[in-house]
């Protein structure tokens, strides 16, 4: 896209008014469930967004910015101004090594192959990448992420890995007619990520809850979430034929 251009500055414009709005909601959700503005990371969720819209979405304030495929992320990571790179989508064991070092937490660990990977790659370069566990709370079989009953085990397994940091759990939850159902699941993920805030761990550090997108980052944070990954609510629909 053009800098400059009409599309460009009316998408900026609303951009910003997007983002003015979902920040004052978080605060507001944030002030209901008794913690801070500050305590809330807002990602934002770039993928299909051009790299022009994302940098201005940048200079406003949007502390971390996350893709989630390894392609597109390679295409724009070079052109993006200086932020907090993410890495959110499903992520396949053989393209761990293209992105491992250009982001800065890696959300989407649903087995223990991939952490291998991410230790592996890791230890390589002389770094440690954070990750989250993805946890299917759902139990959707269309949907990646680990069962919540297999959690614990996962959590010990790659806590004896070299390489990375576990930092804390990641959800999708499915889609809710109603706001009370979606909080059911939100709140299931909050009681899973205070019990691994427990396990006394070698290689983590739990401190991340990410959830909540869109439609429904409020309730998330009502109930715990910590960081909330927002694509559409912040850059509108997307268009994927651009
Ligand atoms: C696209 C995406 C989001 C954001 O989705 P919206 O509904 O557009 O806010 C959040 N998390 C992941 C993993 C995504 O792929």
């Amino acid at each position: 896209m053009e800098k400059w251009s009409d599309e460009w500055k009316t998408r900026c414009e609303t951009l910003r008014d997007n983002y003015l709005e979902i920040t004052d909601r978080i605060a507001a959700a944030a002030r209901r469930s008794g913690r801070r503005p500050e305590d809330i990371t807002l990602l934002a969720a770039t993928k299909t967004v051009p790299v022009e819209i994302v940098n201005y979405g940048i200079e406003l304030g949007i502390p971390v910015i996350g893709e989630n495929k390894v392609q597109e992320f390679l295409s724009k990571e070079t052109e993006y101004l200086p932020c907090t790179r993410h890495f959110i989508g499903h992520l396949q064991t053989n393209k761990v090594r293209q992105i491992v070092g250009k982001v800065s937490m890696i959300h989407s660990v649903d087995r223990l192959k991939l952490a291998q990977e991410i230790a592996r790659v890791s230890s390589d370069q002389g770094i440690t990448t954070d990750i989250l566990i993805e946890v299917n709370i759902g139990r959707e079989e269309s949907k990646s992420g680990i069962m919540p009953e297999q959690l614990s085990e996962l959590v010990e397994q790659i806590d004896r890995l070299q390489g990375l940091c576990l930092r804390g759990l990641m959800a999708i939850p499915p889609i809710c007619e109603k706001k009370e159902q979606i909080r059911e699941y939100f709140s299931r993920m909050y009681q899973l990520f205070i019990d691994i805030g427990a396990k006394k761990l070698d290689n983590g550090s739990i401190q991340y809850l990410s959830m909540g997108m869109s439609g429904d980052y409020e309730e998330a944070v009502l109930e715990g979430a910590n960081l909330v990954r927002i694509g559409s609510a912040l850059f509108g629909a997307r268009n994927y034929n651009k």
